[in-house]
């Protein structure tokens, strides 16, 4: 692997969890124990995992939108978990998020040109109006949209055509890394495709390095080079996309792909289906947090001892006992 352009380091996130009339803390949350990866520059990995497993929560502590309780994040050589306010400010140039609810995203009380010349404005980047208006005209053209646009409000919008707004936004600052959250979830099927073959032009056309978070592995599939999967709050499995759909090794990878369909209707997959809800995370199960729902536990190690992310084959890592 190349350096990396950013470097997440033994990541934590412990959220208190309020309860009594006096609102005193009664338990803590693990929303992310320990998240551990790198990220080469060009290159998009996948951030997979059923809702509540942390792995949105990752990438606003990349962008420290929220702070972490302990790890580091490495951008360009630089500690982003250590940078003070101003230089964060100038960091956030460089990282950029799409948020997954395109509804929410938008000030509704602010046109499209508004929304988007307001991160020009932040960092600076065109001076005058002229300059301003051409640049979001260009952003509005890049991401399929065009100049009329730019004097109408979210509402005018359909789904597809305001995550459009979103991510034409998060490439006025010319960024190099995008955390994409769950960019498609809210969308109708039919325009996730146009939306993931959007993001894979606009990061071929600008060099872009993307996150791409997902609770769908059959979203992923194509744009990432790497998926990594995620459970209550670990990184159980990362590999490379053909690996990982190819030969899981994580028992919960391959309960996940279980569910994806096929395409070509004389491949026959059998469904996994795993027992029980995700446990709690304010109180997380002992050992390996997947044990009181693997198919193939054994009681001891997997309930008594919290298994490793190691490699199993060359850039293949997981976290279990059994496999690997
Ligand atoms: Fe299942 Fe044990 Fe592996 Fe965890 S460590 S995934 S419980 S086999």
């Amino acid at each position: 692997m190349t350096e990396p352009l950013l470097s997440v380091r033994n990541l934590q996130k412990r959220f208190d969890v309020k309860g009594g009339l006096l609102r005193r803390t009664i338990g803590q949350v693990h929303a992310v124990s320990g998240v551990s990866f790198d990220l080469a520059p060009g290159e998009t990995l996948g951030l997979v995992g059923e809702s509540g497993c942390g792995k949105s929560t990752t990438g606003r502590l990349i962008l420290r939108l929220i702070e972490p309780t302990d790890g580091e994040v490495w951008f360009e050589g630089r500690n982003v978990t250590a940078l003070d306010h101003n230089q964060l400010g100038t960091l956030r140039r460089d990282l950029q998020i799409i948020f997954q609810d395109p509804f929410a995203s938008l000030n509704p009380r602010m046109t499209v040109g508004a929304i988007i010349a307001e991160a020009l404005i932040i960092h600076g980047l065109a001076k005058t109006r002229q300059e301003r208006e051409d640049r979001v005209v260009e952003l509005l053209e890049t991401v399929g949209l065009n100049a009329d646009h730019m004097r109408r409000f979210p509402h005018e919008f359909s789904g597809g055509q305001r995550q459009r707004i979103g991510i034409a936004r998060a490439l006025a600052v010319s960024p190099k890394l995008v955390v994409c959250d769950e960019p498609v979830s809210a969308l109708d099927v039919s325009i996730q495709a146009q939306v993931v073959n959007l993001l894979e032009d606009l990061q071929e056309k600008f060099g872009l390095t993307y996150l791409f978070i997902a609770h769908d592995l059959s979203v992923v599939e194509h744009i990432s080079d790497r998926v990594a999967v995620m459970y209550l709050g670990r990184v159980v499995e990362i590999a490379s996309s053909r690996d990982l759909y190819d030969t899981p090794l994580h028992p919960y990878t391959e309960a996940l792909l279980s569910a994806v369909p096929i395409p070509d209707p004389t491949v026959k997959r059998t469904r996994i289906r795993l027992q029980g809800d995700v446990p709690n995370p304010i109180n997380p199960p002992s050992g390996c947090h997947f044990h009181t729902r693997c198919p193939i536990a054994k009681s001891d190690p997997c309930s008594t001892r919290v298994p490793e992310l190691r490699q199993a084959r060359d850039g293949h890592w997981v976290a279990c006992h059994l496999r690997g």
